[in-house]
């Protein structure tokens, strides 16, 4: 066994999630017929594999569903501030065993130690958001136009919530949605990505143990095991009333007309194509530290990763020259190691897309400036030198959100060439300009600016916190998750109207005597 599976197993025991390597025991899909496949987690620092897990058969998917069910019916009687209990006592875990679920996230995910932790703390500061939010869950009451008459408006617990997710946020977007769901009232089934199931039956066996302590239903929260047929079955499931999705855009056109055809609900989080826009008065030291995270962060692999720079034609040549010298010292390697900068990317099939991104942009005319291929890492991962490359046009590849650290630049003379090639397109997740100019700033965060469902000034595009919105626009999906009123997407409105006259006037003067 290698020291990758060692410490996946150690970090899964100590936190009560079953053993990996136990189909039929507690990580697998529990008791019932099975699946003829078996999920294989592989870490992606050196390929080796960290899990053996049976999916669960449609049969099972529709069974966990049912339990779900039973248990909302439960938990949306319970008040809300007491449902806060749950998530609070979920925050305590997080925090206790923050080290070791960071480590279980860079293990399976690849990510670096500090980015593995920080997906923990997200998780944390969205308990303490929901907790909070639990004694928030607030209604209008609106004024009516009949006399003895008052109108509200109220919130309820949905249902059942479907959280499908993907493998660059293995636990982060799993508490995003759960946080509120719990405190909403609602249960949840999350379908994590076939790639980091081990991190998904660590967080579920964390929620077991809050739901235990404060006497919540169990199958307030369960995990279902398996690959794209396992999330139709949840898809399709019409007790499941919201399927909230992450992923990529090519997965949100599946599912969403599935969920549409039975009149369900989904919110989705897609791909991305993240641009900053650095403006010729821009503090380009700062641009460059804020470009440089953002491309190279989580090895170019987050939603929000900077994918395109368009710089003024009179700051281009230094800026792309700071950015080269800065990309040829970043540390790549183990992503356990506390020097190291740039894990690996997920899989194999990512370097192969990475590789074949920078032949095609070169063919279209790019140079290449640096990187653009394998790097020596740990055998068995897949390390890549992060990849700059100076575009003469905006040509299909670049268009395209390739999921790996390629940075395109792209040259402009005026700001609103900057913007119109900012929005052309597809996708509309996050964006950012480097500008000191106040008019340029606000114009980029402007009604006629970035079409993003973020725009950020002076920082670049990733690293949201929690307390704002998250999501975009277009092929991304229209989806908020997180912060300010996303909880609202959880909740199943009620227009009330209550009459405590002893007349019945209607509304807008009709007469029915
Ligand atoms: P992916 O689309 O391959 O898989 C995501 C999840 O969807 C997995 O759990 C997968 O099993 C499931 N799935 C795939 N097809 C399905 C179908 N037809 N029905 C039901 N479930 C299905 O994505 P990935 O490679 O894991 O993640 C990378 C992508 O996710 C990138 O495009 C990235 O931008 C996007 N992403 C978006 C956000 C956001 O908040 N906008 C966050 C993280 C990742």
């Amino acid at each position: 066994m290698t020291d990758t599976a060692t410490r996946a197993r150690e970090i899964l025991e100590r936190l009560g999630a079953g053993d990996p390597f136990d189909p039929d025991g507690e990580a697998g899909g529990g008791a019932g017929p099975r699946a003829a496949d078996v999920i294989v987690s592989r870490s992606p620092i050196d390929g080796q594999e960290i899990g053996r897990l049976t999916p669960h058969t449609p049969a099972e998917v529709a069974d966990v569903i049912g339990r779900a069910q039973g248990a909302f019916e439960q938990w949306r009687t319970v008040p809300a501030p007491v449902r806060g209990a749950l998530v609070r006592e979920l925050g305590e875990l997080l925090r206790e065993h923050k080290e070791d679920l960071g480590a279980l996230v860079s293990i399976e995910a690849g990510k670096i130690v500090s980015e593995g932790l920080g997906e923990v703390q997200e998780m944390i500061d969205i308990c303490d958001l929901a907790v909070g939010l639990s004694r928030q869950l607030h209604g209008l009451t609106i004024a009516t136009e009949r006399p003895g008459h008052r109108m509200m408006e109220q919130w309820h617990p949905l249902g059942v919530v479907g959280v499908i997710s993907a493998f660059n946020f293995p636990v982060a977007v799993w508490s995003w949605n759960s946080a509120l769901a719990f405190v909403c009232g609602d249960a949840v089934v999350w379908k994590p990505s076939e790639k980091t199931v081990l991190t998904a039956l660590a967080c579920q066996a964390l929620l077991t143990e809050a739901a235990r302590r404060v006497g919540a239903p169990e199958q307030i929260s369960s995990v279902l095991i398996g690959e794209r047929e396992v999330g139709e079955a949840l898809v399709d499931d019409p007790r499941v009333p919201l399927v909230s999705a992450t992923g990529s855009t090519r997965m949100g056109k599946q599912v969403a007309p599935r969920v549409a055809a039975r009149l369900g609900r989904s919110l989705l989080e897609l791909g991305g194509n993240n641009a900053a826009i650095v403006a010729p008065s821009a503090d380009l030291d700062l641009a460059v530290r804020g470009i440089v995270f953002s491309a190279v962060g989580t090895a170019g692999q987050r939603c929000t990763s900077l994918r395109r720079v368009i710089a003024h034609e009179s700051v281009r040549d230094e800026l792309v020259e700071k950015l080269k010298a800065a990309y040829e010292t970043l540390p790549i390697g183990s992503p356990l190691e506390p020097s190291t900068l740039v894990g690996p990317l997920i899989d194999e099939s990512a370097t192969s897309a990475f590789l074949a991104a920078i032949e095609q942009a070169q063919a279209d005319g790019g140079t290449l400036v640096t990187g653009g291929e394998k790097a020596d890492g740990v055998a068995g991962g897949q390390y890549v030198r992060p990849a700059i490359v100076d575009m003469p046009k905006q040509t299909d590849i670049v268009k395209a959100e390739t999921f790996a650290p390629i940075l395109y630049v792209l040259t402009y003379r005026d700001l609103d060439e900057a913007i119109a090639l900012h929005n052309d397109v597809s996708q509309g997740l996050s964006s950012s300009i480097f500008t000191l100019d106040v008019r340029e700033a606000e114009t980029f965060v402007s009604a006629i600016g970035s079409d993003c469902g973020i725009a950020n000034v002076n920082i670049g595009p990733s690293g949201a916190e929690i307390g704002g919105a998250f999501g975009g626009e277009k092929d991304t999906g229209g989806g908020r998750e997180s912060g300010s009123d996303a909880w609202r997407s959880y909740m199943r409105r009620a227009t009330n109207t209550v009459n405590y006259s002893t007349e019945l006037p209607l509304a807008q003067g009709v007469e029915f005597v």
